[in-house]
């Protein structure tokens, strides 16, 4: 039996987070990263754009923005931050908006009833994020931290009582585990806490639309490389990219949810820009799991989309109409080219109705905002879900779930951007150092 004071399931930033923590503030002792991919596999290696303005990325639930405390708290942790990145691996100090342009898209949103949030950035795109996490990795091997990759952890492998992980090849002993398998640990997250009679409730999803579009017809992307808008209806504008741009599609089980990334400057540009339009719903009865009511939605779109999201032209949407595939190879009116091969159709037949008018309302709004968005030729691709939605019953405001054990970051609610992942992953750490 190995034996480790600190095993971490998951090399994101919840993960990798709470391991830098432990080496810089504490006697850390033996601690070990098990990683299930060849490198971690959330969005410090896709896009890679550093938020570091709270309440960006942070929940109210953990993080309660109207705490003065917990403002000051988190302020003081991401100035720490930066600087310790800086540091180390030379990444820029995040740069604010000019306040010219702050005032300008502040005096439009709020005519409108839009609040505008300026940011503190720092983009890295997928090949400056790849580059962060190798040397984060390094650095901590450098400081006796053990990782392991290409190995998956099961729920049913996990004793909390005897505090041990059964492996094929060897069992390991932890004195404290944290577990950070962001999203796509969904799976792993529900089957533990059912396991370990962890209450917790599901029952808040975040859905919407991404659009693509030539930088040309979002040119706020110049000014600001992620605008944060917020609509009423809980509509908000989520993960911009631009530069050289692209719509990804990330596998759910059986449905595809699209996502997007960006390369750095120094990357062949295509002159795009992607964002999402999400719209935040919480469920009452007897709708008990919103993990299940986003399964449905999903299921609905692959079976219009033959197997792949849809995706259709604002022109065709406004005139009530269908994409066709022969929309997409007109370069004249339609010179957006879309970077994802999803499925031309109707988004509007697999959108649930409030989802869909709360999003145009708020489209609409947008394209007062930033004139241009809603040009005939702009993509619309559906569905993207976010599938952070598990708010455990936590012992501890250290996000502990049980004796020694923790649950950070996007998978157990903690999080909604790299940073605030980060930041629950330490928070976890200094609970284990402050002993
Ligand atoms: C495509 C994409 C782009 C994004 N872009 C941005 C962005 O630019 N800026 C931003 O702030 N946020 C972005 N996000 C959101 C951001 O990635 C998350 O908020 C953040 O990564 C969450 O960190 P995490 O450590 O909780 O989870 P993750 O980063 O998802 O890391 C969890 C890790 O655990 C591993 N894992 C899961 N289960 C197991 C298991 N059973 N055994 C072993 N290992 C396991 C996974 O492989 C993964 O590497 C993006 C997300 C995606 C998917």
């Amino acid at each position: 039996m190995k034996k480790y004071d600190t095993i971490i399931i998951g090399s994101g930033p919840a993960g990798l987070g709470a391991a830098w923590h432990l080496t810089q503030y504490g006697n850390a002792g033996k601690i070990l990263i098990i990683e299930q991919h060849a490198i971690s596999s959330g969005g410090l290696r896709n896009d890679c754009k550093l938020n570091f303005t709270f309440p960006i990325g942070f929940p109210a639930h953990c993080w309660d923005p109207m705490d003065n405390a917990v403002l000051a708290e988190v302020n003081s942790k991401l100035l720490e931050l930066t600087h310790a990145w800086n540091k180390h691996f030379g990444i820029p100090l995040p740069a604010g908006i000019e306040n010219a342009v702050v005032t300008k898209y502040e005096a439009r949103a709020q005519r409108l009833g839009v609040q505008f949030i300026p940011g503190q950035q720092v983009h890295l795109g997928t090949d400056g994020g790849i580059s962060l996490i190798n040397a984060l990795l390094k650095y901590l091997k450098k400081h006796n931290v053990t990782i392991i990759n290409k190995f998956r952890i099961e729920a049913a492998s996990i004793d909390i009582k005897k505090k041990t992980i059964s492996a094929p090849e060897e069992n390991l002993q932890y004195k404290n585990l944290i577990l950070a398998p962001g999203r796509a640990g969904h799976t792993f997250v529900q089957e533990f806490m059912h396991l370990n009679g962890i209450k917790y409730h599901d029952n808040c999803i975040d859905a919407g639309i991404r659009l693509e579009t030539n930088i040309e017809h979002y040119s706020i992307v110049n000014e600001y490389y992620d605008p944060k808008f917020y609509f009423p209806e809980r509509v908000r504008t989520f993960c911009t990219n631009a530069g050289a741009a692209y719509v990804i599609q990330e596998k759910y089980g059986n449905w595809y949810s699209v996502n997007g990334h960006a390369y750095s400057k120094k990357h062949k540009q295509n002159n795009l820009a992607n964002f999402a339009i999400l719209k935040t719903l919480d469920f009452t009865e007897p709708i008990a799991s919103g993990h299940d009511y986003a399964e449905s939605i999903a299921a609905t779109a692959m079976l219009a989309g033959g197997g792949k999201p849809i995706m259709q032209r604002i022109g065709d949407f406004r005139m009530g109409k269908r994409s066709t595939p022969g929309g997409f190879v007109n370069d004249d009116l339609y010179q957006t080219k879309p970077t994802l091969k999803a499925c031309p159709g109707d988004i509007s037949l697999v959108i649930p109705a409030k989802i869909l008018r709360a999003i145009w309302n708020a489209l609409k709004q947008l394209d007062t905002i930033v004139p241009g968005v809603l040009h005939p030729g702009t993509i619309m691709y559906w569905p993207e879900i976010k599938m952070y939605n598990h708010t455990p019953r936590f012992a501890n405001d250290s996000f502990m779930l049980a004796d020694g054990v923790y649950g950070v970051g996007d998978g157990f609610g903690t999080s909604r951007g790299i940073t605030a992942a980060w930041l629950s992953g330490q928070k976890a750490a200094s609970h284990i150092v402050s002993g």
